[in-house]
């Protein structure tokens, strides 16, 4: 009889399976889990094993010396490191588009006309649509009583207010009218132009203005014009309310800048592709060589520059030279990133295009036999690198109920997302790709503009729900739930994640619940539902996924509330079935590495010690 444990060393987390093995019988004791110290695949991993190894050892009683065995995973390091190229640049000369939540705007509808200062209705002679501009100093009572005592050849439209009185100027007009308040610089609002504004019934969103056709439809655009309002529909998507000035023509741009290029280095030939084409350029250039040697990315770029960090962190912690660091895969996503636009004159943001890229480092044996030898001499307990992840993770999931062989994998973790496949004979096939966990809370991170990363991944995490009253929330999905007591103040009328226990945390600045869910869900499918099929053809025995039957999803992405069932609707359209492990038939989709190197130690590994 002998205790042995698998420990999975993963950039997120380090988990642990203690067995006890007796006459090629192998009994499950316990798991343990904690954080990974430093990054993944270096000496820095140690304390991380230690506190996991213990969170197990102590929940059966048990001590370091009453192990026979440990055996790690061959890590494939990862840096999950991401850099944003902006690719788009929205500048604006003599214009304005006003993408504006005010808390309380007035009336409800789409308002177009000529925008004219209040004190200066009376002045228009020839009929007329009109947006009326009400500066601070007239006040809500003399702009309605000036409005109301407009002519009847004026017909207004709506209002654009400088101090948050939307309410109580419509409660005063003969006339109701669509209304935007709190315009701060109002005074750079340019007068005399065609204009639009929006505004939508309490609890919507606008629709007209952020659909660049509906703002066609206004401003009676062509085609062309009607794909360089593109970016400002864009920055207006999920706003409760919305401003945009037609200007001469010619005077809104969006222009590409130009970003770098990444090289390809295969076994056979090299490929070069321009950060700026996108994404689905990019991962073209990428599944078209095989065998991947290494990825570069152009100088002085910001891809360059992140390729490059990327080398450098992991030459100086694994004590080797830049040049000797492969790149042997990289994740590209488009996504959008909040830029103020040039020219613009109420701090507006365009949401410019941006391409995020995700790279990961060849795996390195050595350096594990180092972390092995190092672990060993600490615990007096003979470490071995038991096998590669995404082969000690098929082993793990085989133990979810109701699988068998063949059987494909895929491991969603923080930084890399890992398939393998067996056959009947039991031969193993596998494939680590760059891209996971990670990718999507920087994305989320950089779309809603977050502060941090840690908010980014709560926001990934927990559900949204909107503050109606002090007494009452409405969840995502549309529930309603009611307190008795009444809520903190603070968090009304904000948009909350609902997290454990039901406590409410306030995303400051983020007025519209629909758009954090939209972010946070486009997120999770460009990453996971593209590096799901992206592995799985490259494992499957034809380079079809569709030839695969049956996969399970593992790894700490997969306890996601959302990101299982979009890759099984994905994969559903291939007719994979797909489901989220049930690692031991109790773990839930964690610990199918860790359970695989434990069930690695009933076969002798050969190795002298
Ligand atoms: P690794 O093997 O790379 O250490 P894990 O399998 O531990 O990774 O997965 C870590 C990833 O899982 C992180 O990106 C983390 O945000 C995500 N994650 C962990 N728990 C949850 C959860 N409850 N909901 C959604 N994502 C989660
Ligand atoms: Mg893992």
């Amino acid at each position: 009889m002998k205790y042995v444990a698998g420990v999975d060393i993963g950039n997120a987390t380090t988990e642990v399976a203690l067995a006890k093995i007796e006459d090629d019988e192998i009994e499950f004791l316990a798991s343990g889990i904690g954080p990974t110290t430093g990054i993944k695949g270096t000496l820095q991993n140690i304390n991380g094993v230690f506190k996991s190894l213990k969170s197990a050892l102590d929940k059966v009683g048990l001590d370091y010396s009453d192990l026979k065995e440990i055996r790690i995973n061959e890590a494939a390091p990862v840096i999950g490191d991401v850099a944003m190229e902006t690719i788009s640049q929205t500048v604006i000369t003599d214009s304005t588009v006003i993408g504006h939540n005010p808390a309380t705007p007035g009336g409800t509808g789409v308002g177009v006309g000529v925008s004219v200062l209040v004190d200066e209705l009376k002045k228009i002679t020839e009929p007329e649509d009109v947006i009326v501009i009400v500066p601070a100093a007239v006040g809500f009572e003399k702009a309605a009583e000036m409005m109301n005592a407009a002519r009847d050849n004026v017909n207004i439209t709506g209002a654009i207010l400088q101090e948050d009185d939307g309410t109580l100027l419509n409660n005063r007009l003969n006339k109701k009218i669509p209304i935007i308040d709190e315009v701060r610089m109002i005074e750079k609002v340019p007068l005399g132009l065609q204009c639009a504004i929006e505004v939508a019934p309490i609890g919507s969103v606008i629709h007209t203005l952020s659909n660049p056709y509906g703002i066609a439809t206004v401003f009676n655009l062509s085609a062309q014009e009607t794909q360089r309002v593109v970016p400002i529909a864009r920055s207006l998507i999920g706003d409760r309310s919305g401003v945009v000035i037609k200007t001469a023509s010619g005077d809104i741009k969006a222009h590409t800048v130009p970003a770098g290029s990444i090289t390809i280095t295969g076994d056979k030939k090299e490929v070069i592709v321009n950060v700026d084409e996108g994404a689905d350029k990019i991962m073209e250039a990428v599944s078209s060589v095989t065998d991947i040697q290494n990825i570069r990315g152009e100088k002085g770029t910001n891809v360059g520059n992140m390729l490059d960090k990327v080398r450098r962190v992991m030459a100086n912690l694994t004590d080797k030279k830049k040049r000797d660091i492969m790149i042997q895969d990289i994740l590209a996503v488009d996504t959008f990133n909040p830029q103020k636009v040039i020219g613009g004159v109420a701090d507006e943001f365009a949401m410019e295009n941006a391409v995020g890229i995700a790279a990961m480092v060849k795996a390195d044996r050595l350096q594990m036999e180092q972390i092995a030898g190092n672990l060993t001499e600490k615990l007096g307990v003979p470490v071995y690198v038991g096998g590669v992840e995404a082969d000690m993770a098929i082993k793990g999931a085989l133990t979810t109920p109701g699988t068998s062989v063949p059987l494909a994998i895929v491991d969603m973790g923080a930084g890399s997302t890992d398939a393998s496949i067996i056959n009947r004979e039991g031969k193993v096939k596998l494939i680590h790709l760059a891209g996971a966990g990670d990718m999507v809370s920087l994305l989320i991170q950089t779309e809603l503009g977050l502060e941090s990363f840690d908010i980014a991944e709560d926001v990934k995490r927990y559900t949204l729900a909107k503050v109606e009253s002090l007494f009452h929330i409405r969840h995502e999905d549309g529930t309603v739930q009611f307190f008795n007591k009444p809520l903190d103040p603070n968090i009304f009328a904000k948009t909350v994640l609902v997290k454990e226990n039901g406590d409410l945390f306030p995303l400051e600045g983020q007025d519209s619940l629909e758009r954090v869910r939209k972010v946070r869900q486009e997120a999770k499918r460009k990453v996971f539902v593209r590096n799901a099929v992206r592995a799985l053809s490259m494992v499957s025995p034809t380079g079809n996924p569709k030839d695969i039957q049956f996969v399970v999803l593992v790894g700490g992405s997969a306890l996601d509330f959302e990101i299982p069932n979009f890759v099984t609707d994905a994969l559903s359209e291939l007719d994979i079935v797909a489901g989220r492990g049930n690692i031991r038939g109790c773990e839930g989709p964690r610990n199918a590495v860790a359970t695989g190197l434990a069930l690695a130690c009933l076969t002798p590994l050969g190795l002298d010690f």
